[in-house]
């Protein structure tokens, strides 16, 4: 990675254009597939590289590697990823925290500018950013481009939001009396990434430490350290300060509790499972000796979210914007529905239209645009859903399980089962693969009752034309993303902050306007303006 010019004052963060979301491909159009396609041949002719740690502006080999592989085709290894241990930790947090005052220190306006030039980059790289996630952890064109444009957005909804927070308010009226109130950085942030978005909920996550003040040690999901890697590219191009940004890519069972414990550490970016979060939340809140700071843990966890379907719902919406919550992806999206609530009399005939328009779903590589649904990420998630399924399938009835290809590769089939209810184990795990249970229920008190079932509350969703229905939806369907009408997944930066409440996560909503907030400290500064002198 080498250094490129310096930042100079080209960005003007006084004169912004308003935040407008980065516009997802058309890949209808011959130019945007021709594009993907070069991106596509661009990243295969780079497999097989070696991917050191980035600590302190410096690449940093080490010995242990892992090889990361194509679930479609895990006999193909992309790369080599430089594994850190706890020595190469510490070094990064040393690094982070030694960065720190004079990181605090800069001016708001200069780290969005930062952010804003990491967006650009990341704007001219896009398709190839998206063309590594095909391969590295099996997303279809449309969904690796959509996790790029997220991630540009988080770059320039946050770089935008931090120069509105660092106007100091003043408080109050009193006479002879000035109040600010001002935020301040916490110091060294953790940011510990899932798989499933790889490039937009690191991005997201880093970028709002970073531009909050807060210096980041960044750990990928060891499922996509590759993609992971493009984060410490595009921060060394965008000529962060040393220290600022620190890639550590690491096994999570050999380095998350040194990572989660260090006394250095004083906030936590989490995004995961519930039971990585849950862990994380709990050896958070002991003080380790030395520690100045209180943690704080920003945690976006599991779901289990359902779609209502009523008896006045048009069948020929609800049911392919169903299928697209549920299976786009493979399912793998916290936001994903895994749960179908319909009333007793639109069963059968809900049913038999979903299973007919679900076996138009083929399965095959993510590379090739015709298939709309691809491996899943590895061999233990694998055996998971499959085990899954076998279990739904003796709990209620199964609707349908779609061929998959034969040879090597992540394959399950998609899973439709039906005839379950509340106290099924399929009706309360999250599954995160192509699994749908369809619930049948009594009536609309029953549907909405079981909707809100689980311990989770992340998205839902319902297909009405009722108005009253759709009323007391929004009123007693408690999930932190609720869409009527429409598919529950994809939610973009700024128009749907994200993020759910109950065990799904403690409510922070990324790319929301209180999400910086949970970064930062308030402080207030009261001068006596009468004194004389
Ligand atoms: P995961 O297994 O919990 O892993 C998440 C991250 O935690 C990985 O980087 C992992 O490292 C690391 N980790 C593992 N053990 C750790 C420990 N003891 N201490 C610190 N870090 C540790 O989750 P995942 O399979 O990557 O992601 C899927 C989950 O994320 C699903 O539950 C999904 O619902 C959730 N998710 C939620 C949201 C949301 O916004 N609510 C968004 C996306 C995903 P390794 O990879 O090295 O194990």
């Amino acid at each position: 990675m080498n250094s490129r010019t310096p930042l100079g004052a080209r960005i003007d963060t006084e004169n912004l254009p308003p935040f407008a979301n980065h516009p997802l491909a058309d890949f209808s159009r011959h130019d945007q597939r021709d594009a993907f396609t070069a991106a596509l041949v661009q990243v295969r002719s780079r497999l097989g590289a070696l991917y050191p740690l980035f600590i302190n502006g410096q690449e940093i080999r080490t010995n242990d590697l892992l090889s990361t592989v194509n679930p479609a085709k895990p006999s193909e290894q992309l790369g080599q990823v430089c594994q850190a241990g706890v020595a190469q930790l510490n070094r990064a947090i040393g690094a982070a925290r030694a960065a720190f005052p004079s990181w605090r220190d800069t001016a708001p306006q200069e780290r969005a500018a930062y952010l804003l030039k990491a967006a650009a980059i990341t704007r001219r790289r896009a398709f190839e950013l998206a063309a590594w996630q095909v391969l590295e952890i099996g997303k279809q064109w449309d969904q690796a481009q959509a996790d790029v444009a997220e991630a540009i957005d988080f770059l320039e909804y946050y770089s935008r939001e931090m120069i509105r927070l660092a106007v100091p308010r003043r408080l109050g009226h009193a006479a002879g009396e000035l109040n600010l109130y001002l935020y301040e950085p916490r110091g060294v942030a953790a940011v510990i990434a899932p798989w499933n978005f790889p490039l937009a909920i690191s991005m997201g996550m880093a970028s709002a430490a970073m531009v909050t003040g807060n210096p980041v040690v960044f750990k990928p999901s060891s499922l996509t350290p590759i993609v992971g890697h493009h984060l410490a590219e595009i921060f060394a191009e965008a000529d962060l300060p040393a220290g600022v940004f620190n890639y550590v890519p690491a096994r999570g069972s050999v380095v998350g509790d040194s990572l989660v414990d260090h006394p250095d550490i004083s906030l936590i970016a989490f995004t995961g499972s519930l039971e990585t979060g849950l862990r994380i939340i709990e050896r958070a809140a002991r003080v380790q000796p030395g520690q100045k700071a209180i943690k704080r843990v920003i945690a976006e966890m599991g779901g289990k979210n359902a779609i209502i379907i009523d008896e006045s719902a048009d069948l020929d919406q609800a049911i392919p914007h169903l299928l697209s919550s549920a299976f786009a992806f493979q399912g793998q999206k916290c936001s994903a529905c895994s749960r179908a609530i319909v009333p007793d009399a639109l069963y059968e005939r809900f049913t038999e239209r979903l299973v007919e328009a679900a076996r138009k779903w083929r399965i095959g590589p993510a590379e090739d645009p015709s298939f709309p649904m691809g491996a899943v990420c590895d061999a233990t998630a694998q055996r998971r859903i499959r085990e899954y399924a076998r279990i739904g399938s003796q709990e209620g009835r199964l609707l349908y399980s779609s061929p998959v290809p034969t040879g090597e590769g992540y394959w399950v089939p998609l899973t439709i089962i039906g005839n379950i209810t509340p106290e099924h184990c399929i009706a309360q795990e999250e599954i995160f693969g192509p699994l749908l249970a369809v619930m049948s229920a009594r009536d609309f008190d029953q549907a909405i009752q079981w909707a809100n079932s689980t311990r989770f509350a992340l998205t839902g969703g319902i297909f009405s034309r009722n108005p009253e229905h759709l009323e007391r939806a929004r009123r007693e369907f408690r999930v932190g993303n609720l869409y009527l009408n429409r598919k529950i997944t994809g939610a973009f930066v700024e128009r749907q902050p994200f993020g759910g409440s109950g065990m799904s996560g403690l409510g922070g909503k990324a790319g929301g306007p209180d999400y910086l907030l949970h970064f930062m400290d308030p402080r207030v500064i009261t001068e006596n303006t009468a004194v004389l002198g």
